[in-house]
């Protein structure tokens, strides 16, 4: 089968590889061993993503769960997560919407208690997260909330793990 480049639309190759998720608009995620159509022309990787709506939730459980203090890219997309805009995620939060777009952008740090609360938000009202909700909430005290580390996310077909 012939694939085409996204990019240059010469044909391309399809291969298996490690792909740095940066569409997730997260710095750290990576698509272990995912089919990637791969242009031999321009140098362009397109992933072929089976389950968008799965690797989402991956993605969205794995900063929930992350053992430290959440980076502004995190927040995004957590907030996106959600579908939720800046104004009516601000709202849940008790802050306002400038407050939050500074957090987002790491201008300013969120805080812990305000960090916690996004975890608890993400996991009740987020897509298929409540039933790990109280097992995730149970573990809040492990998290190091004085360090904000970005942590590297491996993702595999049905599980994710710290790298
Ligand atoms: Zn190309």
């Amino acid at each position: 089968m012939a694939y085409r480049c996204g990019n240059c639309g010469q044909s391309a190759k399809k291969t298996s590889t490690n792909y740095l998720f940066r569409e997730s608009g997260l710095r750290n995620v990576v698509l272990k061993n995912i089919e990637v159509i791969k242009c031999g022309h321009c140098g362009n990787e397109d992933p072929v993503i089976h389950k968008m709506a799965d690797l989402m939730r991956q993605i969205a459980q794995a900063l929930v769960e992350k053992p430290y203090a959440l980076t502004g890219e995190e927040i995004r997309f957590l907030r996106k997560y959600l579908g939720m805009s800046g104004g009516a995620f601000a709202r849940l939060l008790h802050t306002d919407k400038t407050v939050l777009s500074r957090w987002e952008n790491n201008q300013i740090d969120v805080g812990s208690k305000s960090d916690l609360l996004i975890r608890a938000i993400v996991c009740n009202l987020g897509n298929g997260l409540k039933q790990e909700a109280e097992r995730i909430v149970r573990k809040f005290p492990e998290i190091d909330e004085s360090d904000q580390k970005a942590v590297r996310i491996e993702i595999n077909d049905s599980a994710f793990a710290y790298a």
